[in-house]
């Protein structure tokens, strides 16, 4: 079913005569969607928004900052600086969702504790296009790209950081297609560099049984595999309570929102996130941390689906530092 999948990679990763999946399935999407417009009714849905409003969520471009005026937290824009050291690109879903915006106000208690010079787009911030160019909606993907890359040619930054891999992927692999060249940065990298410089020193106080779960767009698609596990390593108050899931790193098993899933249901079989967090608990964990937006809603859409909430912490790297600084 074209549809059902993630993009995860796990079957590239694997393929020994190396047939390339997803570019194929994502070219067969691209014709139901653009020539018979056909995508599924729920993800039409996100496009739409997509296109409305710049997020797939629906929500009005002027509240995308609202996530931090709302907690009284005070953050400088490109709009007012013109030039900055960082850009930090919040994401959709670290503006939007609210278990992930929890996850965008530790990244800035971070920055601010680190004294980074940055800012935000803030309004002037629109979706990277990652779930339109899974889901097909090529046209749509494009339109993003050259909104953004027109934004963004109107300030000077060194460096673009973002806590969500799905658009650290789009950013860094897909604009430079488009004439957009930045220096992206995942912030599971941005923070092991502020940690090895001295410049974060968050107590050592996780004393749980913790364990990782990789994100296929961090992982598999981009090979960051050592400096989330790095990050979560500095907080841990004994090295020996992280668990190492049996599926991990290359071998990682998708949370089901890549490939625009988060868009839509697929109510065949048992739910994918419900198989991978079923995975956690078997491994003896009390807690996992990510690294990734989507991974976070869906794990966390797990543990509260099957009555773990209250077992089973699901945090962000960059909450588990920022709680401890
Ligand atoms: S869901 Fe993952 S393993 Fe299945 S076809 Fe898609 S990319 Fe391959
Ligand atoms: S949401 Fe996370 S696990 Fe799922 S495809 Fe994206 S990165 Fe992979």
């Amino acid at each position: 079913e074209l549809w059902a999948c993630t993009t995860c990679g796990a079957c590239m990763e694997e393929c020994p005569v190396l047939i390339d999946h997803i570019p194929a399935i994502t070219d067969m999407r691209r014709h139901l969607v653009l020539s018979e417009g056909k995508p599924p009714d729920q993800a039409n849905e996100s496009l739409e928004a997509t296109l409305k409003d710049g997020n797939p969520w629906g929500y009005p471009k002027a509240e995308r900052l609202k996530w931090a005026t709302d907690a009284g937290l005070e953050l400088p824009t490109l709009a007012e600086k013109k030039t900055v050291d960082v850009l930090y690109w919040v994401g959709c879903a670290g503006a939007y969702d609210p278990r992930n915006q929890g996850i965008a106000q530790s990244v800035v208690k971070i920055l601010k504790a680190a004294k980074v010079d940055f800012a935000v787009l803030g309004k002037e911030e629109s979706c990277s296009g990652d779930s339109a160019r899974r889901l097909g909606e090529e046209y749509l993907f494009e339109t993003l790209v050259h909104e953004n890359i027109s934004t963004l040619s109107k300030y000077k930054f060194n460096t673009v950081i973002t806590a969500c891999p799905h658009c650290f992927h789009t950013l860094s692999n897909e604009y430079p297609d488009f004439g957009g060249n930045y220096n992206v940065v995942h912030h599971s990298e941005f923070i092991q560099q502020l940690l090895d410089e001295g410049r974060l020193n968050p107590e050592k106080t996780l004393a749980k049984k913790v364990t990782y779960h990789d994100a296929c767009y961090l992982g598999r698609h981009n090979d960051i595999y050592d400096a989330p596990r790095n990050v979560l390593g500095a907080v841990l108050s004994d090295e020996s309570d992280y668990i190492e899931l049996e599926q991990s790193k290359s071998s990682s098993f998708c949370c089901g929102a890549g490939g625009g899933n988060m868009w839509h249901e697929d109510n065949r079989g048992e739910m994918v996130n419900n198989v991978r967090m079923q995975q956690i608990i078997d491994s003896g964990a009390e807690q996992v941390v990510t690294a990734c937006s989507f991974c976070m809603i869906m794990l966390d859409d797990a543990a509260k689906g099957m009555g773990k909430a209250d077992d089973m912490a699901v945090q962000d790297i960059a909450e588990i530092i920022a709680e401890r600084l």
